[in-house]
């Protein structure tokens, strides 16, 4: 039996969480493999051949998940969608897209499974997103192959600060999008092999209260659609990342709206994928 194929970050090295415990990928392979999970990502066929065979050993560490940080830390591109459930475009008032909504998250605000948010406004709100991150370079790929380019997949929060984003007309997703750890990502990538993106569910829990709560078939645009518009454009890299979209129930669209206070706990859960559980405070 192979083993299923997950990589964190502990620390900053590249990791393989197994059974429970993290295994070094760098000293477990020799020095065959880097310790940078970017330089990892970027030999991704070889590491899931290698991966497969291994097992941890009893010395190897815990997974401790406030140890892990963001999967992928450093992305040459981080892609965002969005509007790509049908419910949550409705919930906002807007016009379902005929194309995918592009924009982007820059990288900075990536954070780990269990990084706290500092709010920086009384406008904070959350997104639970399915997230793709590319395992090689796609440019001019067809929705038919747009799946053997993924990598794998994890949980993300599309944290955004909604008075930033509408401060002007048109709106500016990408800077109220972008604050520190407004980007929590994880717990840990799991190989495309092992997932099914037309049918994970989505949860987003805050403070133990169930806010959303969406399925990934219902996207406007599904995950080979996202991947076959976005590298007619522009050229993929291994390592770049997609957040595809949020489902209903984000704070700003609630009667009365509920946006995020210090002390909240987002918890963000796909299973199969994970949990993220992000503590917000005070900036
Ligand atoms: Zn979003």
């Amino acid at each position: 039996m192979s083993t299923r194929v997950e990589l964190c970050n502990v620390d900053g090295r590249a990791s393989l969480a197994c059974e429970g415990r993290v295994i070094d990928i760098e000293a477990r392979s020799g020095g065959n493999f880097s310790s940078d999970p970017m330089s990892v990502l970027g030999r991704w066929d070889d590491l899931c051949d290698w991966a497969q065979v291994q097992r941890p050993h009893e010395s190897d560490a815990l997974i401790d998940p406030a140890r892990l940080g963001p999967c992928v830390p450093r992305p040459r591109q981080l892609f965002a969608i969005g509007l790509n459930y049908r419910d949550h475009a409705n919930e906002a008032g807007l016009q379902i897209p005929e194309q995918p909504m592009v924009f982007t998250k820059f990288p900075s605000c990536l954070a780990g499974p269990r990084t706290t948010i500092a709010l920086g406004s009384e406008s904070v709100d959350f997104e639970i997103e399915l997230v793709v991150v590319i395992g090689c370079k796609a440019h001019g790929v067809s929705e038919a192959h747009a799946l053997e380019h993924v990598a794998g997949y994890c949980v993300g929060q599309d944290i955004s600060d909604r008075k930033l984003q509408f401060a002007s007309v048109p709106p500016q997703f990408s800077l109220a999008k972008s604050c520190p750890a407004y980007g929590p990502l994880g717990p840990t990538l799991v190989a495309s092999r092992h997932v099914e993106p037309s049918a994970v569910a989505l949860h987003c829990d805050v403070n133990g209260t169930r806010m959303q709560s969406g399925k990934s078939s219902d996207m406007i645009f599904p995950v080979p659609t996202i991947i076959e518009y976005l590298s007619r454009h522009c050229e993929l890299f291994p390592g770049d990342v997609i957040f595809t979209g949020t489902p209903s129930g984000v704070g700003s669209m609630r009667k009365p709206r509920q946006y995020l206070k210090p002390g909240d706990l987002i918890r963000s859960e796909i299973p199969g994928l994970g949990v993220l559980e992000n503590r917000c405070v005070a900036r």
